[in-house]
């Protein structure tokens, strides 16, 4: 049976189209010759990239015939590839060995700037990232790429770039970012939202102290700015207030997985450094600097399912995770979430990902919080740039889904699509 028919007799209740961009975000794709996605630089500067497949540096993203936007990233054991007719330059999406056909592609944008420099010669696309393919041309800016967690092997078990090289640059250099962010505002001519984010130090202040520079030296450049994020780990109340100070619009605080057993199995540094409690005791006191909110936590769905023994089904993983984004949505934190990436370097990454059914039943739920919860949509989120997570495209295609802040006609005005230059 065609792929979508079968998700569609499998999850009557979710579109076919989230079913299958939830599969393509839990696999990755094959990426072949498709022009698909930009070079990410993993960390500042090339060296520092190490001498992997080429294609394991794309990022970006793929839109499917309903105008679903989906994040894609290569993993060469995808049960999905991008396929590139040699005479018509369509792409179209295939599965299996066999390549059957699933449906017509249209790739995410691929911004011509990603492939200048500056008059130092520094790659513009290390400066500034595009984020996670938004078609709406959200950027974000990798400060430290570098986790302290790593050296005693306790990093996150699902992040995948911190082991993917050495960083060198930790300084912003005021003109490459004015030059940059130039470039940008130029080719695109909107900018989704400004996301400060990567790596993290045992010591908080210090890590924040490279948000504070980066946000001045940023301010300097004299140029606009679009809705900013600072996804930090979480800081103590007067660093919120300084990161507040600085001028960030939103802190980012992510939980990734809510029980205290899934934080020992999944977060082992943050378990030992912050710890949850004291995790959610940041980020109550991030609401009183930022306001009800204006605080994000974003969890890392699926993943939680790899813990042995904790959850009887995949339907009570996601009751879990679903009763994190409650207790966020009471105490004043907005709850976002990204479907688990399983391959790409995690030491996760071997592991099966999440179940489908986890997700058809996530999904369905955390619309249903929009219904009881009047908090408004974050301005940094859009149906152009929530690539990893399905919100917006089930508020679009499923009026049972179009609940609360996150009605349809909610989501209509948000970020314009950017522009793309033709190289
Ligand atoms: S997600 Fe975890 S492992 Fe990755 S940089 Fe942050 S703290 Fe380190």
């Amino acid at each position: 049976m065609p792929t979508l028919d079968t998700f569609a007799s499998l999850y009557p209740d979710v579109p076919p189209s989230v079913m299958l961009k939830v599969d393509l975000l839990r696999h990755g794709v094959r990426l072949g010759l498709a022009p698909v996605g930009s070079r990410h630089y993993h960390h500042h500067d090339e060296q520092g990239q190490k001498p992997v497949d080429p294609r394991a540096h794309l990022e970006g993203s793929v839109i499917l015939p309903d105008g679903t936007t989906v994040f894609v990233t290569h993993n060469a054991n995808s049960p999905y590839t991008v396929v590139i007719d040699p005479e018509s330059k369509h792409l179209s999406l295939r599965e299996g060995d066999g390549g059957e056909f699933i449906c017509k592609l249209t790739p995410g944008p691929r911004f011509s700037w990603t492939k200048e420099r500056t008059a130092r010669q520094t790659p513009m696309a290390a400066v500034f990232s595009p984020s996670l393919g938004g078609v709406c041309g959200p950027i974000a800016a990798f400060l430290l790429r570098y986790c302290e967690f790593v050296k005693e092997n306790e990093e996150c078990l699902f992040c995948s770039w911190v082991r993917m090289g050495k960083s060198h640059e930790l300084r912003p250099d005021v003109g490459d970012l004015r030059e940059s962010l130039a470039a940008i505002w130029k080719e695109h001519q909107a900018i989704g939202y400004l996301a400060f984010s990567g790596g993290s130090l045992l010591n908080r202040t210090k890590e924040a102290d490279a948000f504070l520079k980066y946000m001045e030296a940023v301010c300097e450049t004299g140029l606009p700015l679009p809705a900013t994020v600072a996804a930090i780990q979480a800081l103590d109340k007067p660093d919120s207030k300084r990161l507040r100070e600085a001028g960030f619009d939103y802190a980012c605080y992510s939980m990734e997985v809510w029980d205290e057993a899934a934080w020992q199995a999944v977060l082992p540094g943050k378990s030992r450094s912050v710890g949850r409690t004291g995790w959610m005791q940041c980020l109550g006191d991030a609401v009183e600097v930022f306001g009800s909110g204006k605080v994000l936590c974003n969890f890392v769905a699926g993943v939680e399912t790899v813990v042995p023994g904790l959850y009887s089904s995949p339907e009570s993983a996601a009751d879990a995770t679903l009763a994190g984004m409650r207790w966020c949505y009471e105490n004043g934190i907005y709850p976002k979430y990204a479907v688990w990436v399983a391959p790409g370097g995690a030491i996760f990454s071997q592991r099966e990902p999440a179940p489908l059914a986890y997700y058809a039943h996530f999904l369905k739920g955390r619309q249903e919080l929009f219904a009881e919860f009047p908090m408004a949509i974050p301005a940094t989120d859009c149906p152009h740039c929530l690539t990893q997570s399905c919100e917006a495209d089930l508020a679009r295609l499923d009026r049972r889904y179009s609940l609360g802040p996150a009605t349809s006609s909610a989501w209509k005005d948000r970020h314009a699509a950017a522009h793309v230059a033709v190289s």
